[in-house]
């Protein structure tokens, strides 16, 4: 085992060619002296090393953060302050915009446009964060004459935040910026595919003056730290984005000492379009809502359903768009469509389209890997356009977190609305339509926790974000996130001037 070479935090360059993990506001190998290697998915050529943690270092992790809550220095701060303090989180990402779109893009394989969105939202989180936390006040309750009852919100402590690959920076903004902002200490575990942009949150988090063990982060295999985070006795409660599956076992895991719990987990969201849609502006949020982010969203819209009377009109521009959207260099502002993130995950949405296929279903458009010019080696994928399909075909019941969209026609507004409930699913839904009363109806009847009307975006900051049945539960990017990392006292008390004696004796 090697010695544990501790530095002080300090801004680095944000490319580098080593990251290490961060424990009580210092920057720490693992205790094992291991790294993996993080890669850059649009040429499968490594970026970096990255400090490997062992559950020993989890352990650290948890213990100082257990320690700055127990000290208490930066829960107790007048709230004034850790606004600030999170205003500067946002204006120093805000300054260092572009070097964090950059490592974003690299880490990821994702367009520069979708990470320039994504890390600009990441900075709105913390200034969202910055202003709700004023306003995140107690009550006053009415009680009878003598007793006088007010509530107040406090930190619930120490908090295991496991983050997905989809986005990187995005979904540790969405993690760190409420917690810390009602005072939490967290320990962050980021994807192993992508954890280089958290880390660097994490150190500029220290550099705007969160205090130290408030903000701690341990990449390494979920396996082995998320599930040891979930487990953790020092663990208060669990934040988690990712699968379903591993969803279900972090809850079962957490239960073992009733951690607080939000898990955003998967979807199969579907995209309504009404014969009386604009069929211009659905056929551009429709592509956009499946091939943003190379469909790599939990909130994709990723089963098309298309009233008879518009369908050929809107397919024939749905695919005329399709092969008008470029694959190229991530970097490039010109570039629509980056990388998928590994060859696993490639391989994965390859065998649900080779699936389709052996069930009958017809590759519109799409269905096969590509290759890139000067990206070779790189993971691409077509965007895949399927028809012919049934609702019990595996591409249209499961998630398959790729470009590919199933197209379904209907007839009839009932049946369409309980065939998008037809899921086990429900994040994200969006209709097109020119009929308030329609758009209101059937948002009334779907089962999601997000509804888009004729609008192509699922997430600002300040609008909830999370889902019903087994997308999860809790919201996410919103006021009442704040809740989900505070216990709520309730403080009764009497000020009559005749002793209470409840027993008489
Ligand atoms: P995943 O396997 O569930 O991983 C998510 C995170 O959990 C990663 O940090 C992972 O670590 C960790 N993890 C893996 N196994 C674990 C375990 N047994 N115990 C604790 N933590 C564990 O999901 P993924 O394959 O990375 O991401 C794709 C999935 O995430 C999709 O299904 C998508 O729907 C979902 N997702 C949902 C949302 C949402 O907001 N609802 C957002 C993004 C993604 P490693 O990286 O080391 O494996
Ligand atoms: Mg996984």
């Amino acid at each position: 085992m090697t010695t544990v070479k501790e530095q002080k935090i300090e801004k680095l360059e944000t490319k580098r060619e080593y990251y290490q993990m961060i424990i009580n506001g210092e920057r720490v190998d693992s205790v094992s002296g291991e790294t993996f290697t993080t890669y850059n998915p649009a040429t499968g050529e490594p970026l970096a090393k990255v400090a490997k943690a062992t559950t020993e270092d989890t352990d650290r992790a948890v213990e100082a953060a257990r320690q700055a809550f127990e000290k208490g220095k930066w829960r107790r701060y007048p709230i004034n302050k850790r606004s600030r303090v999170l205003n500067k989180i946002a204006s120093i990402m805000r300054s260092r915009f572009n070097e964090l779109v950059e490592l974003e893009v690299l880490n990821s394989g994702k367009s520069l446009t979708a990470a320039q969105g994504q890390v600009n939202q990441s900075i709105e989180d913390f200034e969202f964060y910055a202003g709700a936390i004023v306003g995140h006040r107690g009550t006053v309750n009415n009680m009878p004459g003598g007793f006088f009852n007010y509530t107040q919100n406090e930190p619930v402590g120490v908090c295991a935040q496991i983050i997905p690959w989809n986005y990187p920076m995005m979904m540790a903004a969405w993690k760190i910026a409420p917690a810390i902002a009602v005072g939490c200490s967290v320990v962050i575990k980021p994807a192993s595919l992508t954890p280089l942009t958290a880390i660097v949150l994490a150190e500029i988090c220290h550099e705007a003056g969160v205090p130290e063990g408030v903000v701690n982060i341990v990449p390494g295999p979920g396996a082995l730290i998320g599930d040891h985070l979930a487990e953790h006795p020092g663990v208060d409660k669990v934040a988690f984005t990712g699968s379903t599956p591993t969803g279900k076992d972090i809850m079962k895991k957490a239960s073992q000492t009733l951690k607080r719990l939000t898990l955003e987990l998967g979807g199969k969201s579907p995209n309504l379009v009404f014969e009386d849609a604009d069929i211009d502006a659905a056929v551009d949020g429709s592509l956009f809502g499946i091939f943003y982010n190379t469909g790599q969203s939990c909130e994709a819209r990723s089963r098309l359903y298309i009233h008879e009377n518009v369908y050929d009109e809107f397919m024939e521009k749905f695919v005329a768009k399709t092969k008008k959207l470029t694959l190229g260099d991530p970097l490039s502002q010109s570039t629509h469509v980056g990388a998928i993130i590994s060859r696993g995950q490639l391989e994965v949405i390859d065998g649900y389209v080779k699936s389709a296929i052996e069930e009958g279903a017809t590759i519109l458009h799409g269905g096969e890997e590509v290759k890139v010019e000067g990206f070779e080696n790189g993971y691409w994928y077509a965007p895949t356009i399927i028809t012919d399909v049934t609702p019990e075909m595996k591409v249209v019941k499961e998630e398959i977190f790729g470009p590919v969209v199933v197209v379904q026609k209907f007839t009839d507004e009932k049946a369409v609305i309980k065939e998008a409930n037809n899921t086990e699913f429900g994040l994200g839904s969006a209709i097109w339509t020119k009929d308030q009363g329609r758009a209101t109806r059937v948002a009334n009847q779907i089962e999601a926790g997000i509804v888009m009307v004729n609008c192509p975006f699922s997430a600002f900051p300040g609008t909830p974000f999370g889902g019903y049945k087994q997308s999860g539960f809790g919201r996410e990017l919103c006021i009442e996130t704040l809740d989900l990392y505070t216990e709520q006292k309730s403080v009764i008390s009497y000020y009559g001037s005749r002793p209470i004696n409840p027993f008489g004796v």
